[in-house]
């Protein structure tokens, strides 16, 4: 019996719900989409919650709603952005234009002819950075330790690769390679269990925050002689270290070494009202999402369109068009 009386009272209610929501307007239909960011302590995480934070505060009027994932890294977000599993992507512009043409990590697959681009966004540079009581104050002194290099997956694996391998370093004989996540790499730096890591990041970063501010004492090894690594690679340049974000380190001045831009994908299979409206909040309040980061603080909505190999998202030309970025 009071069974059969609870069984009524959830129909009823189920029933009253079913109504109610039979008569909500279809404007309430929302579009969820994800954007593949990197590590918690990287920049593409906290990057990937600047935009979807702009984006959704107009839910009302685009009827969107971004969420972030912390993945792996570039490689991972070009491929999931390909699959599908994400819409959006942060990669590094090495990888886009490796991507695009078929290269590296799709030497197999072949070009990712759906790959496309919308901007690009902060600096980023090769960060080595070594324990002090390691002794290492070069690249040639990475052989024989141990050194994270980067997960596969992640942007930075094969810009280590590349850095050691044009100081002639082999990195499967000549160093004891790790390749764990770099989130992980400032723990095992600290906690002595490897000798120095590689991380392409935008700085401020919190993993470098975190290696730098431990009781092993840490520096940044500058990354020289470089000629033929940037004449080889097209999308490498040189950069610095910013070393006035990390007073921990031994370091004084700024470290030289080589960089690449982080850009911002997604897939022709994204709807263009979603990409344009996305392009359109980040570039309309530019200023404003400027000051979510330090790392954004040389962008300007020129330089936001230069170190892109994929053409641009028809949704994001749409908009670069009708603002007179693009002609
Ligand atoms: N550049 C790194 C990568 O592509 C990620 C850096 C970050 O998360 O800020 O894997």
């Amino acid at each position: 019996m009071k069974r059969t009386g609870f069984f009524l009272m959830f129909a009823a209610v189920a029933f009253l719900a079913g109504t109610l929501l039979a008569t909500q307007p279809a404007t309430a239909k929302i579009t969820f989409v994800t954007i593949g960011t990197g590590g918690v302590t990287g920049v593409y995480y906290p990057t990937g919650g600047a935009i979807s934070k702009m984006v959704n505060k107009k839910r009302k009027q685009y009827g969107i709603r971004a969420t972030v994932e912390s993945t792996g890294g570039s490689v991972v977000n070009v491929n999931g952005v390909m699959s599908g599993d994400l819409d959006f992507g942060i990669v590094q512009s090495d990888r886009q234009y490796q991507a695009w043409h078929g290269l590296a990590e799709w030497k197999n697959r072949g070009p990712q002819k759906d790959l496309r681009a919308i901007c690009s966004i902060h600096p980023e540079s090769i960060t080595l950075v070594a324990a002090v009581d390691s002794g290492i104050k070069t690249i040639q002194d990475l052989k024989g330790k141990r050194v994270n290099i980067g997960n596969p997956g992640s942007g930075q694996r094969q810009n280590s690769i590349d850095a050691l391998t044009n100081a002639g370093i082999n990195w499967e004989k000549d160093i004891i390679a790790e390749q764990v996540k770099a989130a992980e790499a400032p723990g095992l730096l600290q906690d002595g269990r490897i000798d120095a890591f590689f991380y392409t990041v935008g700085h401020p970063s919190g993993a470098i925050k975190e290696a730098t501010a431990g009781r092993r004492k840490v520096r940044f090894v500058p990354i020289t002689e470089m000629g033929a690594l940037l004449k080889k690679n097209p999308y490498y340049a040189r950069a610095v270290v910013p070393i006035k974000f990390y007073p921990g380190a031994e370091n004084k001045q700024d470290v030289p070494t080589f960089g690449v831009k982080a850009t911002f994908v997604t897939s022709i299979k994204v709807p263009d009202k979603v990409v344009y409206a996305i392009t359109k909040e980040l570039f309309d309040n530019l200023e404003e999402f400027k000051k979510l980061h330090p790392a954004y603080g040389v962008l300007t909505r020129e330089n936001m369109l230069e170190g892109l190999s994929a053409p641009f998202h028809p949704g994001a030309l749409k908009y670069f068009k009708e603002v007179g970025l693009v002609k």
